[in-house]
């Protein structure tokens, strides 16, 4: 029997509109549902307002930062309303483009929810409708998670509501120590509100090079933001409406008063109620799609690409995994993404921008490895007056002098590390490094300067 589509995509964010814009131009026919609006989480509710939060939150401390340049200004003010409409209309724009490029590609695009029903067969469930397609894509991305045994957590806001909050709070505690929960804390700090942190562990960003831990850690501390370690919410108790209105018990027995607080505490592969059971769809402990190198789930006709396989949660390798897949099914060239040496960023004040392996990794994967760091005060800062560290790392894999990781914390280490980032997946030497002439002046000029190997302070007096 011939099916309604060729293809069926379920969730029109990064990995599902790249896929279904790939395969349309290959002339399949091609279907995508989308629940909310096309851009999906990075778009809407993610990377790109996130970015613009940044770029807000940094403005505080030029205009600090000016006056160690000759300027003055007077009467500077943030308007967070103005802010927040010019964000939403950039929003609306680029999910109307994201829109545009499907139905351009020749996709038919349902705003609705789809639920799966069988290997081949989906129901729109605002038109109770159900379509027949060869294949299935599931690119339903994720969610915040709520840990719903937590006292009053419903008075809690995520990072879905954080970029619809009419008003800026006075006092806002933060709840994690991840990507989100470091950024939004440096946001908030910058914009001028009481910012709190409260991580269940020692050390933000866990996971990262553990020097670039600490830096981030101390630079949260530096720029006002009042870190709680090793602990976690007990209840979150709402007292009225309001400023202080908010009472966050700790399980270390500390309370917080606040307006908001924002829990950032993990995501979750957004699989419930989607029907994977009656399509007979694999999935993981953490209800993530399980899938191969080829994002092929374990029934033939469906595969699954981007946040909801809870491989590396990231915009560009969900577009990735997307474009794999249909240039695999509908172009005839067999492709699996790499996830290798990813480069990522946490745009922190100032930013990360990391490469390939942590020295600790670096050491379980390669045993003996050579380290090259070094920490300075940017050059703009020498006028500026500000304290703030650039801290730059180097992992190299001794046995064959390949850069097997490199770790930025600085200024415009995000833009560094992308084009780093091509020199480390090639296989570049330290020598490589060596032999390419600084550009001064400039930050990066650091990272082929670095002469001397670092030695823990021990071994350098035993030398
Ligand atoms: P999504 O983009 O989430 O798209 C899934 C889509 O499916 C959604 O539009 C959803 O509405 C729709 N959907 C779900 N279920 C259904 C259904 N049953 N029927 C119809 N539609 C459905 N990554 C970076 O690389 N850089 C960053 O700076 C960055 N910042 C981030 C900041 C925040 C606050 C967050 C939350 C994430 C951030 N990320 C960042 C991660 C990035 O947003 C995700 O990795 C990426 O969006 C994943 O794309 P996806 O296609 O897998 O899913
Ligand atoms: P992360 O996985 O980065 O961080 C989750 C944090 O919550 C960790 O600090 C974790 O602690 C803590 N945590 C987990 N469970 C609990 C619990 N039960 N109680 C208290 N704390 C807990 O998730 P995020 O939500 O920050 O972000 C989700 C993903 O989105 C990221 O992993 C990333 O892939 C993507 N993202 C990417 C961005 C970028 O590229 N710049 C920006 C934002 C998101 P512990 O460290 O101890 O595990």
């Amino acid at each position: 029997m011939p099916y309604d589509f060729d293809l069926f995509t379920i969730g029109a964010g990064s990995g599902g509109v790249r896929a279904s814009r790939i395969a349309a131009l290959s002339g399949a026919r091609v279907a995508v549902a989308e629940e909310h609006r096309p851009g999906g989480t990075c778009v809407i509710r993610g990377c790109v307002p996130k970015k613009f939060m940044v770029y807000a939150s940094e403005y505080g401390r030029s205009i600090e930062h000016m006056k160690g340049y000759g300027w003055t200004a007077r009467d500077v003010r943030y308007d967070h309303a103005a802010f927040m409409g010019a964000l939403h209309r950039e929003v609306d724009r680029l999910s109307a483009i994201y829109r545009r490029n499907l139905v351009n590609a020749g996709a038919e695009l349902f705003d609705d929810r789809a639920e799966l029903i069988d290997a081949h067969t989906v129901r729109l469930v605002k038109a109770g409708r159900s379509i027949t397609a060869e294949t299935i894509l599931i690119a339903t991305g994720g969610t915040p998670w709520r840990p719903l045994d937590l006292p009053g957590q419903e008075h809690a806001i995520t990072s879905d509501e954080v970029f619809h909050l009419e008003t800026l709070p006075d006092h806002i505690v933060i709840a994690g120590g991840g990507y989100i929960a470091v950024e939004f804390a440096f946001i908030f700090a910058g914009l001028g509100v009481k910012t709190c942190l409260v991580y269940r562990g020692d050390t933000v960003l866990r996971g990262f090079d553990d020097d670039i831990r600490v830096h981030v850690h101390e630079e949260l501390k530096r720029k006002g933001v009042s870190v709680y370690t090793n602990t976690v919410f007990r209840e979150i108790e709402k007292r009225g409406e309001g400023a202080g209105g908010i009472r966050c018990h700790l399980t270390n027995g500390e309370r917080i008063d606040c307006d908001v607080v924002m829990l950032a505490i993990g995501r979750t592969p957004k699989t419930s109620g989607l029907g994977l059971d009656a399509a007979g769809v694999a999935t993981r402990e953490n209800g993530a799609v399980a899938v191969d190198a080829f994002s092929r789930t374990n029934v033939p006709s469906i595969f699954a690409v981007g946040d909801v396989t809870d491989r590396l949660n990231l915009t560009p390798v969900a577009i990735r995994e997307g474009h794999a897949f249909a240039d695999t099914e509908f172009n005839g060239r067999p492709t699996s993404f790499d996830h290798v040496d990813v480069p990522t960023a946490v745009f922190s004040q100032p930013p990360v921008g990391t490469v390939g392996l942590s020295e600790a990794e670096a050491r379980r994967t390669h045993g003996k490895v050579d380290i090259y760091k070094t920490t300075f005060r940017p050059m703009k800062d020498m006028l500026t007056g500000d304290e703030e560290r650039v801290l730059m790392k180097i992992v190299v894999n001794a046995a064959d002098d390949r850069v097997v990781g490199v770790h930025i914390c600085g200024p415009d280490a995000p833009e560094i590390i992308q084009a780093v980032g091509v020199a480390v997946k090639m296989g570049a030497t330290k020598a490589d490094f060596d032999r390419t002439c600084a550009l001064h002046p400039s930050i990066a000029e650091e990272l082929v300067t670095m002469r001397e190997k670092w030695l823990p302070p021990g071994m350098r007096a035993a030398e």
